[in-house]
C-alpha cells in the first residue's frame, strides 16, 4: 500500500475480465488510495467488473459506456459528474478488430474491418478525453494502451496496427491540446500479455516465445508490470511528463533485427 493516489478520482475503462489489463492498472491505484470509476462495455460484462471490484473492497461507482456511441459517452461522464464532481484521471484500456483481420496480408483488410478497428481503438480516446476534460478541474492525467505494432509492421497485428499508429498520434495532439489545463496525456506500450483481447491474434504464443527469448530481460511482462507505471503516470511523480509513448515491454523494442 501507498498514498501516492489519496483522495483522487480515477475512471477506468476496459476490465472484461480477471486478465484485462485494466484490471492490473485497477488493482495498483487501489493500492495507491484511488477512489475509482469502472466503464464497461454493455450490461453483459456489469458483473464481472462487480465481482472483481468486491473481491478487493472497492466500493465503486459502475457505469454503462459502450464507446461506439455517442449517447452512452455523453451520459457516462455526465453520471461520473453528478455522482463524483472531479476526475483527476483516465485509464483507456480498449481495442477491437475483428477476428478475420488480425491474420494473413494487412492489404486484404476490408473498407469496414479498418474503420471499426479505428473507431473502437482510436477515436474512443478522443471521445472520452473530450467529455471527461470539464470534469478535470483540477488538472488530470489520461493514460491509454499501446502496441509496437503501430510502429512496426508486426505479423499479424494488422489493421489494429494502424489504429495503435493513429492512437499513437492522438496521444500527441490531445496532449497539446490539453495541456494548457494540465491535463497531460500519455500512453503505455505493452509487451504482449495473455488476455482475452490477444486470444484474437494469430500465433500468439510464438510472439510471447520470442519475447521470452530475445528482450533484454528475457522474459514476458505482466498487468501488474503495466499498472505500476500507470500509477506512475497518474501520480505527481510524472508531472513533467506529457505526449509520451512508454514502453513497458521487458526492453523487447530496442532490440534490432
Ligand atoms: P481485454 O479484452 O481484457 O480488454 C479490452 C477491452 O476493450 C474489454 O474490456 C472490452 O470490453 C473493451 N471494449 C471493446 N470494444 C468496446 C466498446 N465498443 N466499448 C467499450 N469497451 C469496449 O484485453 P487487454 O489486452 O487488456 O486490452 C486492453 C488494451 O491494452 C487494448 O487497447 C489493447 O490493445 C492494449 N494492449 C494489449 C496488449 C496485450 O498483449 N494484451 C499489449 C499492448 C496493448
Amino acid at each position: 500500500m501507498n498514498t501516492l493516489l489519496q483522495g483522487k478520482n480515477i475512471v477506468i475503462m476496459g476490465v472484461a475480465n480477471h486478465r484485462s489489463i485494466a484490471w492490473g492498472i485497477a488493482q495498483s491505484l487501489h493500492n495507491a488510495g484511488a477512489n475509482l470509476i469502472f466503464t464497461y462495455q454493455g450490461e453483459r460484462l456489469r458483473e464481472n467488473v462487480a465481482e472483481l471490484t468486491a473481491k478487493i473492497g472497492a466500493n465503486s461507482l459502475l457505469v454503462n459506456c459502450d464507446v461506439t456511441k455517442d449517447e452512452d459517452v455523453e451520459a457516462a461522464f455526465a453520471l461520473i459528474k453528478e455522482e463524483v464532481g472531479v476526475i483527476h484521471g483516465l485509464a483507456h484500456c480498449i481495442a477491437f478488430a475483428k477476428t478475420e483481420e488480425l491474420e494473413g496480408e494487412y492489404v486484404n483488410t476490408s473498407r469496414d474491418g479498418y474503420a471499426l478497428a479505428q473507431d473502437i481503438s482510436a477515436y474512443s480516446l478522443v471521445a472520452v478525453a473530450r467529455a471527461a476534460r470539464p470534469l478535470m478541474t483540477e488538472g488530470g492525467s489520461i493514460v491509454t494502451m499501446t502496441y509496437l505494432g503501430g510502429e512496426r509492421a508486426v505479423p499479424n497485428y494488422n489493421v489494429m496496427g494502424v489504429a495503435k499508429a493513429a492512437l499513437d498520434a492522438s496521444v500527441r495532439y490531445l496532449a497539446n491540446d490539453l495541456g494548457k489545463e494540465n491535463i497531460r496525456v500519455n500512453a503505455i506500450s505493452a509487451g504482449p500479455i495473455r488476455t482475452l483481447a490477444a486470444k484474437g491474434i494469430r500465433n500468439f504464443n510464438s510472439v510471447l516465445k520470442e519475447i521470452e527469448e530475445k528482450a533484454p530481460l528475457r522474459r514476458t511482462i505482466d498487468q501488474s508490470e503495466v499498472g505500476d507505471t500507470a500509477l506512475f503516470l497518474f501520480s505527481n511523480l510524472s508531472r513533467g511528463i506529457t505526449g509520451e509513448i512508454l514502453h513497458v515491454d521487458a526492453g523487447y523494442s530496442i532490440i534490432g533485427g
